[in-house]
């Protein structure tokens, strides 16, 4: 658990997304995968693009994924956020084949590069949201 006070917006604690950050919350990253033919897929929703199922899991991640692409944000767009400038949002590809967009933290935006390993980790940002971040798969300790 971090100490330190988090003062960024916050995921809405609702429906399908609440209950994506309670698995994170438990230390697991999981995503939905489709019971009818195996797919992935994120952000969540009803029904298997794939295969039009509508029986699913949450299946849990390895954890490990690949930058994808991002973009570097250098004038806010949020006061929240004055302070994090420069910053990279980046779109990692997890192993499983589905993506997210996330944090690389240890990795100036200057320095990603496409198909650098980098695995998650978990940050709580309050006693009810923990939010999965992620770093170079090199850092592991
Ligand atoms: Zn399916």
């Amino acid at each position: 658990m971090s100490e330190f006070e988090y003062d960024r917006p916050l995921p809405l604690m609702a429906g399908f997304a609440k209950q994506f950050y309670e698995h994170c919350g438990r230390g697991e990253l999981r995503f939905q995968r489709c019971t009818g033919c195996g797919k992935w897929r994120h952000v969540p929703r009803h029904s298997c693009a794939e295969c039009g199922s509508w029986d699913w899991e949450w299946a849990r991640s390895s954890g490990r994924a690949r930058v994808f692409t991002w973009t570097v944000v250098r004038r806010p767009m949020h006061p929240d956020f004055v302070e994090a400038v420069p910053y990279a949002p980046v779109v990692v590809e997890m192993e499983e084949g589905v993506r997210l967009v996330s944090w690389v933290v240890d990795c100036a935006p200057e320095a990603l590069r496409r198909g650098l390993p980098v695995e998650v980790f978990f940050e709580s940002a309050t006693s009810e949201v923990t939010l999965p971040k992620f770093r170079l798969a090199d850092a592991r300790d």
